[in-house]
């Protein structure tokens, strides 16, 4: 027969990627004590394409501005990226760099690294006397008792009961915590589907390590992806929109593979290249609209948020983000003993849409953009020609000011007329 144990704590965390180990870092900053419960064991892969943008590095730099040096410094595991190559339906590929004036100090603004490795670094950090770590361990249910919640979880030979003020939902997309408390309640979510495969030895790259988004006529909204990635190594996929799929009746594994085999511009990289693992997919929530993330005694983070970046498909940095975030409203929730739906909405769901709200409407607006492959050519087109215009594009990826005017039209009149 099974043990039985029951613990309190002050939060209790399920999931254990980045949203649940950006969650962690910052409540060990704040001397919370909590629980992270992880169905998985670790290292435990995740499907992705691998690439962190510089929000992932801001995050890890605040958490612990040691673990960023690290990260830095391993080119075996984690390597530095420069910068982004759009190609556009009409083949023309264009380099923005994320740093246009970049000098010997400057640090690489974005890595790319296998999730089974970053997320294995993550929770590797968690490690401290107020976080403790149940992996492999199953959440049967989670109950309400009045004044918080309680969790049923089975870790090893033994049966534990936790209970606490405050769950945080870091259990990805198909999160139970979400499912419990707001599904009822809410929209369904707005999804892309995305396929990974790793390959080695495509040929190619750029110099800088480049990410590469390959907005193919046949995928768009969608884009096809190769990222650079250590030992030789090349994460390649697709995403696209659920509705898309549905809609086109599209096949996506198909599409990926017949890109790689016939598309005159990617076919010849791939020629020596080989496939290292099976494909694998899997779902991405996108933040475009405003939900809530919060509720009586639980906050969502992560993609039980839904806070993937509608444009470029970024949820990494988004997860840690959110955790912070979530770690900085239960500081205050914990000193004001106040763990309401109106509480958490201003010192949580408030919060972050003040800081994101405006990046995804902006990148809401990209995307639906993309849909016009006339208007995107138009663009490459012209930045091909135009250094200034490069520039500003690559301003773009730091300055959300400049990035706004992408989406509205005087920018193209802009361009049209070379103001
Ligand atoms: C094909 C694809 C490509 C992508 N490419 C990129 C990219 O290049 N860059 C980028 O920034 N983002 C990318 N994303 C998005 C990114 O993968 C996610 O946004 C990110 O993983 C979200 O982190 P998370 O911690 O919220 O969730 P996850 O990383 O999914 O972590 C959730 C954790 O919760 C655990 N869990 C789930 N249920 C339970 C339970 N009941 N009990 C206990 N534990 C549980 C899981 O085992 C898992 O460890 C991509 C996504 C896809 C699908």
């Amino acid at each position: 027969m099974a043990n039985f144990q029951q613990l309190e704590t002050k939060v209790i965390i399920i999931g254990a990627g980045p949203a649940g180990a950006g969650t962690s870092f910052f409540l060990s900053k704040h001397q919370i004590p909590h629980i992270v419960i992880e169905k998985e064991i670790f290292p435990r892969d995740k499907v992705c394409g691998d690439a962190c943008s510089g929000k992932t590095a801001l995050v890890i730099n605040r958490a612990n501005p040691d673990w960023l040096t690290e990260i830095l410094n391993d080119d075996e595991r984690f390597m530095p990226s420069w910068g982004i190559k759009f190609v556009a339906p009409n083949g023309k590929a264009l380099d923005i760099p994320f740093s246009p004036k970049r000098t010997e100090e400057t640090k690489a603004p974005g890595f790319t690294v296998s999730r089974l490795v970053f997320d294995n670094f993550l929770f590797e950090k968690m490690a401290s006397p107020y976080c403790t770590i149940m992996q492999g361990a199953e959440v049967n249910t989670i109950d309400n008792t009045g004044n918080g919640v309680s969790v049923l979880v089975k870790h090893q030979d033994t049966d534990f009961k936790i209970t606490a003020p405050i769950i945080i939902g870091a259990d990805g997309d198909k999160s139970m915590v979400r499912k419990k408390y707001l599904n009822e309640n809410v929209a369904p979510k707005t999804y892309a589907v995305g396929l990974r495969a790793y390959y080695k030895g495509v040929t190619g790259m750029h110099a800088d390590n480049f990410i590469e988004l390959h907005f193919l006529p046949e995928m768009l909204p969608g884009y096809l992806w190769i990222f650079p990635l250590p030992n030789g190594m090349a994460n390649v996929g697709v995403g696209i929109l659920s509705e898309r799929i549905r809609e086109k009746k599209i096949n996506l594994r198909e599409q990926m593979l017949h890109a790689i085999k016939s598309n005159p511009q990617i076919a010849p990289r791939f020629a020596n290249a080989k496939l290292e693992d099976k494909i694998q997919g899997w779902g991405l929530p996108l933040a475009i609209e405003r939900q809530p993330l919060s509720g009586d005694n639980f906050m969502l983070t992560g993609d039980a948020a839904a806070l993937i970046d509608p444009f470029s498909g970024e949820g990494i940095g988004n997860a840690l983000y959110s955790g912070m975030l979530a770690a900085a409203a239960i500081k205050e929730a914990v000193e004001q003993r106040n763990y309401s739906s109106a509480f958490l909405k201003v010192a949580y769901d408030d919060v972050l849409y003040k800081r994101l709200g405006d990046e995804f409407k902006v990148s809401a607006t990209l995307q639906r953009l993309c849909k016009y492959p006339w208007l995107f050519n138009f663009v490459v087109n012209k930045a091909y020609k135009s250094q200034s215009l490069r520039d500003t594009i690559s301003c773009m990826f730091t300055d959300m000011d400049l990035r706004e005017q992408l989406s509205k039209p005087s920018f193209y009149f802009k361009i049209l007329f070379n103001r």
